[in-house]
């Protein structure tokens, strides 16, 4: 059988598809992906590697609008893998396509669309070059802008074109051709549909609909074969722009895209996107379990919180840049330890909060509170949540009590782990209760300190024991002092007054 690399010319592919049709297909970009899709679907191969959690709702919507040949649109909030699964769709094209070698919309050369390419084989015959082209540069994506053109998107007359050949200005020669006519044979993905402009989506309804392209009133009839996909985010029908009606009857399917149904989901997506393996050393580098439940806690609190703005939802890019954040503050301690294990500490959690900051919009009541505060209310509650599902049926008195007989500790997120240790040794039952955590004996001062920190924290967001962060506080001061001090520093917190990284801690 002819291979690719052997396939140089038109003669080549039609004697290659007389020897063996089924080895080079001519069929339409949607038959081709729907065909493909159906052999995945045999052999039972994981159709989206790297797309979770989608596996029981949006998966079997998208195969079926694939399986129909549709156009379609995901409809979602931000950060729910939109964008990634209309480019996982590549991966349904075929590896190479035989195209016209040259022509700027990928012409079949068994059946071209553009004059210049008719011409050619006319002239040419069978010697016509063809080449081959990957499936990857079969996707095409644009995100939509309210100021992108119809130049942009179909194609403009290139008056100077027309002169310096001398064709009429409605000639198709003359034209220059935009995203769409470049996509044809393959994949043309729009974000954000509803902010691009009405006449911009009356142009893609013509191309759907007729496969006429009107450019500058010349009407120029271009038959492009495509699979057009679509995202937008639902709040956007009403608030920003919308989808032409005559479009969005022609688009086939409308698929809804979710957050994470579950922690564990969302911590797979998390773990795949986030930046973790640092210098190439995994080794030296730990983010426990529980910081990863924490980190992934505050997305879902954050969903749920009513000073947050639902309609724009909670990308779950916080999580993601979240844990980096965390990774880095305890990268960061250990530089300024001189300490080899790298582990991270809820404490890392807090240290993090320019990462989450960014990645909601506040209702009024929140734009009140401010931005940081909001932010730290969900990481305290989110500590407090996955705190009581590790410690529910611990008994934890003992430690508590130390505190309220007016022990007290004082770290900072910089503590080192020596340091850390050697406090928490000083207070009765409170290292053993690491234990809860599968943290050995065994393990390194590093995973015992970050084990140790949580529970200080777990008992704090459960307001068991209360922490401050007042500058120039020392727990060696006498009990009879402290106490009132401690109590404003409480309410303070508990206000949210700023908590930057770096700062002491005091907990008691
Ligand atoms: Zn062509």
């Amino acid at each position: 059988m002819a291979s690719i690399s052997t396939i140089k010319t038109l003669g080549d592919l039609r004697r290659a598809r007389a020897a063996s049709p089924e080895a080079f297909p001519r069929r339409s970009v949607k038959n081709e992906v729907r065909d493909n899709l159906i052999a995945k679907l045999r052999s039972g191969e994981t159709l989206f590697p790297g797309i979770i959690g989608y596996d029981d709702t949006v998966i079997p919507q998208l195969v079926n609008a694939v399986l129909s040949r549709h156009n379609f649109i995901l409809l979602g909030l931000r950060g729910q893998a939109k964008s990634r699964i209309l480019r996982a769709l590549a991966s349904l094209l075929d590896e190479h396509l035989p195209v016209v070698a040259g022509c700027e919309i990928h012409d079949d050369p068994l059946e071209p669309i553009c004059s210049a390419c008719r011409m050619r084989i006319a002239a040419e015959g069978d010697d016509t070059n063809i080449a081959w082209l990957p499936r990857e540069a079969r996707y095409v994506e644009k995100l939509a802008t309210p100021d992108v053109t119809i130049a942009d998107m179909l194609g403009d007359i290139d008056p100077i074109k027309a002169a310096r050949s001398g064709l009429q200005l409605s000639d198709e020669l003359t034209i220059h051709y935009g995203l769409l006519p470049r996509a044809n044979r393959g994949i043309f993905g729009i974000n954000e549909l509803p902010d691009l402009a009405g006449k911009i989506q009356v142009g893609l309804f013509n191309i759907l609909q007729e496969g006429d392209i009107q450019i500058k009133g010349y009407p120029v009839r271009l038959p492009l074969d495509l699979l057009m996909v679509f995202t937008a985010n639902p709040e956007d029908y009403t608030a920003r722009g919308k989808i032409i009606t005559p479009l969005k009857d022609r688009i086939g399917s409308e698929i809804r895209t979710h957050y994470p149904a579950t922690r564990q989901h969302a911590m797979e997506i998390t773990a795949q996107e986030a930046w973790l393996n640092r210098d190439g050393d995994a080794t030296r580098i730990d983010v426990p379990g529980y910081v990863r439940e924490v980190v992934e806690e505050i997305a879902f609190q954050a969903r749920a919180d009513r000073k947050i703005d639902r309609r724009s939802g909670v990308s779950q890019r916080l999580a993601i840049t979240c844990l980096e954040n965390v990774l880095s503050n305890a990268e960061r301690r250990a530089l300024s330890n001189a300490e080899g294990q790298i582990v991270a500490r809820v404490t890392d959690v807090y240290a993090a909060l320019p990462s989450i900051t960014g990645k909601f919009e506040l209702e009024y009541e929140g734009e009140l509170k401010g931005a940081d505060n909001v932010a730290r209310e969900l990481i305290r509650a989110s500590v407090a949540n996955v705190f009581a599902e590790r410690f529910g049926q611990v008994d934890m008195r003992r430690v508590i009590e130390w505190f309220d007989l007016g022990g007290s500790l004082q770290t900072s997120d910089t503590s080192s782990a020596k340091e850390l240790l050697a406090q928490a040794r000083g207070v009765q039952g409170l290292v053993e209760l690491t234990e809860h955590l599968h943290v050995g004996p065994k393990a390194s001062e590093a995973a015992l300190a970050s084990a140790v920190d949580f529970v200080l924290e777990g008992l704090y967001a459960q307001k068991k024991i209360s922490r401050s962060d007042e500058r120039g506080y020392h727990g060696a001061e006498p009990p009879q002092q402290r106490r009132p001090t401690t109590r404003a520093a409480e309410r303070d917190v508990d206000e949210g007054i700023p908590l930057p990284g770096g700062k002491k801690k005091y907990y008691n």
